[in-house]
């Protein structure tokens, strides 16, 4: 029976990075006919957000993702949430207590910190030193109730085994072995509030809910041998691994941090930027999967129809801006145009560039432009900056731009052009197009010298959407007030 999960903290916002963990625990059991399921790890209390766990499950929603277990939809192998299985955790310590696996340590904080300055002036690894070494059972015992009459509390430690190997086949990386002497002595179980540890507890709940396969980040390879000492403590069979690689930026070759504002990471942000939610689902996919053949662009159905975890790669998986550009602005091409006025939309309103009940010309208006752009859009957030032209007053013509319009024959165009459409009936595309055709005929200037001072005068850009359209949503009067204004 497949079952896996997706296990985030609550810590903050859905990463990129999370989000792909999640889409391939998802594909794998969608493909597999399988269960998965969300369980939310907010036993870090200090790192919880408030919000963290709604704005991670409707951030998934958003990407087209649902479970088929989960704290907000239940299941049998419940509760979901950390924080509401610790009698089940506690019960489990006890045990490894009782069987000499686990015992408390009353180290302090301040003692653990000095030994580790003395190992590094020794130029050891950190490691925990045993506290009881050398003592006879009385010894620790009374060193237990002086500890607990001083009003100290203690941590549980795991007894890690000596010299002993812990290894597992990945289904990423291949054959994966670690010595127990490496991994930095016994170690936490359950902190001194009793709140078990993320190795600890992440044991108990992938054994108890029966989860039979992990997919997580290569950040979690080292964490691994200590959950595998667990499951050997326990006499629980280990589910199957596989370690995702990780995500390197293609501008700087190193891994994403949530530091770097300059690269997006965030769904949330993609999100209220208007970017499409099957377009990031289809991304995200291609970061250390790939399908066979050349083709890249599926969707999810096709996605989870070929989906084989044995083609996630070995090799960091590149985030590269341009590709995510092109990606979504081929999503935006070939989708309704009803869905992206829609998203568009409201974008322009959140800009202030549209009233928020605009009535129905100005709906029909704000259409036309948006359709005008819809080609050359990657996500709905760019119709604000390409369409500026329409809603603030043009910058200064300047450079380049000047120069195809300081010359002898862009008046003669602009004033023609100026005059007839002030003429026109009906001021569309169609009669716009004939009025410029009308200057060509008479002044007998046309190409780039023609459509050039045009564009210019009335947008104060050199390159756009078709003209004649453009021309039409600008409108006469504010066509003629800037053509008039490059005149003078
Ligand atoms: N809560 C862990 C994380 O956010 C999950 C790790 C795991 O999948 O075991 O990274």
């Amino acid at each position: 029976k497949i079952r896996v999960r997706y296990a985030p903290s609550p810590t903050g916002h859905l990463h990129i990075g999370n989000a792909r963990t999640a889409i391939f625990n998802y594909l794998f059991a969608r493909h597999n006919k399988g269960k998965f399921i969300i369980r939310i790890e907010d036993t870090d209390t200090k790192r919880n957000v408030e919000d963290g766990e709604r704005s991670q499950l409707e951030n998934l929603k958003w990407l087209g993702l649902d479970w088929d277990e989960g704290p907000d939809v239940g299941g049998d192998f419940g509760p979901y949430r950390q924080s509401e299985r610790r009698e089940l955790y506690e019960q489990y310590i006890q045990q490894l207590m009782d069987q000499g696996l686990a015992y408390e340590s009353y180290k302090t904080e301040e003692e653990l910190a000095a030994d580790r300055e003395a190992q590094k002036a020794r130029k050891e690894m950190p490691h925990y030193e045993y506290e009881y070494a050398g003592m006879s059972e009385d010894e620790r015992n009374q060193a237990i109730a002086d500890a607990k009459a001083k009003g100290l509390k203690p941590v549980i430690r795991f007894r890690v085994p000596k010299d002993k190997v812990y290894e597992w086949d990945d289904i990423v990386k291949g054959h994966v072995a670690f010595n127990s002497d490496s991994i930095g002595g016994d170690w936490v179980i359950a902190k001194r509030d009793g709140m078990p540890t993320y190795n600890f507890a992440v044991v108990v709940d992938d054994h108890l809910m029966e989860i039979s396969h992990v997919f997580r980040g290569d950040d979690h390879v080292a964490n691994t041998p200590k959950q595998l000492m667990i499951y050997d403590a326990l006499g629980w069979e280990a589910p199957q691994f596989g370690h995702m690689s990780l995500i390197i930026s293609k501008d700087t070759g190193k891994k994403l941090s949530k530091r770097d504002e300059t690269v997006l990471q965030f769904i949330e942000q993609y999100r209220s930027l208007g970017y499409l939610p099957d377009a990031m689902f289809n991304f995200i996919v291609l970061l250390g999967w790939s399908p066979v053949g050349e083709e890249e662009i599926f969707t999810k159905k096709e996605f989870i129809k070929m989906y084989d975890e044995t083609r996630l790669s070995k090799s960091p998986a590149t985030f590269d801006q341009d590709k995510l550009e092109w990606l979504n602005n081929r999503y935006v091409k070939k989708a309704d145009g009803s869905v992206i006025t829609h998203l568009a939309l409201q974008q322009l309103i959140e800009a202030g560039n549209m009233p928020a009940n605009p009535d129905a010309k100005t709906l029909e208006w704000a259409r036309q432009l948006i359709m005008l752009y819809k080609d050359q859009m990657s996500y709905m957030g760019q119709i604000n900056e390409m369409a500026s032209v329409f809603f603030d007053e043009p910058d200064e013509v300047t450079g380049e731009a000047w120069d195809e319009i300081n010359n002898d024959t862009a008046p003669v165009v602009l004033k023609d052009f100026a005059d007839r459409i002030q003429k026109l009936d009906v001021f569309d595309a169609i009669e716009i197009l004939g009025a410029i055709k009308a200057v060509q005929q008479e002044t007998g200037i046309k190409g780039r010298k023609l459509w050039m001072p045009l564009r210019i005068a009335t947008t104060h850009e050199m390159h756009g959407p078709g003209l004649p359209e453009s021309i039409e949503l600008i409108g006469r009067d504010v066509a003629v007030k800037h053509i008039n204004q490059t005149l003078a």
